[in-house]
């Protein structure tokens, strides 16, 4: 998925505490050779703003060299996307953390993701303690990411090969949605099994254009406000399983 950055938001620059990131990094660096890249990586992400603690340690965590394709690892901790085969995406690291941080997951939190990709988000998600479900449209990506995370050690993820338009109705009601592929409209079934006082985001616009990254809301009497955040661009959400 690609990211038009709101140019804005790169100009942030938070300098905070360098003297203690340095010294984790001394320290972990030692275990895992990608571990300075990741760490980078996360003070870029940082810099650009995203400054919830949970968010950053689970960027910090998650080894994002082993969701995308064996050719692209040198470029694994870029801040770009990365292609993962049948025209799909990786999403880029900044605006995984800045959709993360806006959906202020908690652990115990039930999750549902739309667009499951490699995996990465979902891990991210789970590494924060949320039991998370993914659906994702073609069934070789859902398989690889399957296989994938359950290597890696994450149990608190579900993945299933469907059509996320319609939601996951038997684990619903969802704390927090995170659709990562762009729709033409917000989805209703995605909006019925939002919790009340839960949040999603979704990019919603021209689906091979740029498109809105929109905040929705359900307060605890069940309406509904949105909000919108910045302009995306990510992959269009299909129609029909392949
Ligand atoms: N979150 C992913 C990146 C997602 S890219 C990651 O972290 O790697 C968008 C993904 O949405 C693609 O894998 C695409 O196949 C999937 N997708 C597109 N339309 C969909 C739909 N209707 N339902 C579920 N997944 C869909």
């Amino acid at each position: 998925m690609k990211l038009r950055r709101a140019g804005i938001l790169l100009l942030a620059l938070h300098l905070g505490s360098a003297g203690c990131v340095a010294a984790q990094e001394r320290e972990q660096s030692a275990s895992d050779p990608n571990e300075p890249q990741r760490l980078a990586m996360v003070r870029l992400i940082r810099d650009y703003g995203v400054r919830d603690p949970a968010t950053l340690a689970a960027m910090r965590s998650v080894l994002r060299h082993e969701f995308v394709p064996e050719g692209y690892r040198r470029r694994a901790y870029g801040d770009h996307p990365l292609p993962i085969g049948y025209g799909q995406t990786i999403s880029q690291p900044y605006i995984v953390a800045y959709m993360t941080e806006t959906l202020d997951p908690e652990p115990g939190m039930n999750v549902l993701e739309v667009g499951t990709g490699s995996g990465y988000q979902a891990a991210v998600l789970a590494e924060i303690g949320c039991q998370v479900y993914t659906v994702e449209i073609f069934e070789v990506l859902a398989t690889s990411a399957r296989q994938r995370l359950e290597r890696l050690g994450y149990t608190n993820v579900t993945v299933r090969h469907a059509d996320g338009h319609y939601g996951w109705s038997e684990a619903a009601p969802f704390d927090v949605i995170i659709v990562t592929a762009a729709a033409g409209y917000i989805p209703p079934a995605l909006v019925e099994q939002l919790k009340p006082g839960g949040r999603m985001v979704i990019p919603v616009g021209s689906v091979y254009g740029v498109q809105n990254l929109i905040l929705v809301e359900k307060d605890a009497s069940g309406d509904v406000r949105t909000h919108n955040l910045l302009p995306v661009r990510f992959v269009p959400m299909l129609k029909g399983l392949r």
